[in-house]
């Protein structure tokens, strides 16, 4: 509601009623809205620092796989010696299935893999 070019309003940050010019006014006063974007910027950098921490250890797997695969390139290699190594299976980038005779191949990055049976694994380029 508007009267005399009032706009009756509860500021957002403190509660209390004012008396707003504008219509996007949603604090009564400077220092309600100051708190209110620094507690907003607080919570965005917890989230960046807390997304950071996923994908930067994310991050470490898939290239330590990458590292892995490019150091048997074109090999056939016993899955159970890669993992002693330190590869971990269930972390991919992407995996294709276009090729029907090899099944799914499965990358980190630019390298990838397919199993040539349930132990065995071929590594490949993309
Ligand atoms: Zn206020």
């Amino acid at each position: 509601m508007k009267t005399s070019s009032l706009y009756h309003k509860n500021c957002r940050e403190c509660g209390q009623y004012f008396e707003a010019r504008r219509l996007n006014q949603f604090y009564c006063q400077a220092k309600c809205k100051n708190r209110a974007n620094n507690r907003k910027a607080r919570e965005s950098d917890w989230q960046n620092q807390y997304v950071k921490s996923i994908t930067a250890s994310l991050n470490q797997i898939l290239w330590r796989n990458r590292i892995l695969l490019q150091q048997y390139l074109d090999e056939e290699v016993a899955l159970a010696e890669l993992k002693e190594e330190g590869f971990q299976l269930n972390h991919i980038t992407h995996f294709t299935s276009a090729d029907t005779k090899k099944g799914n191949i499965f990358f980190c990055y630019d390298f990838g893999y397919y199993f040539i049976n349930e132990n065995y694994i071929k590594i490949i380029q993309s």
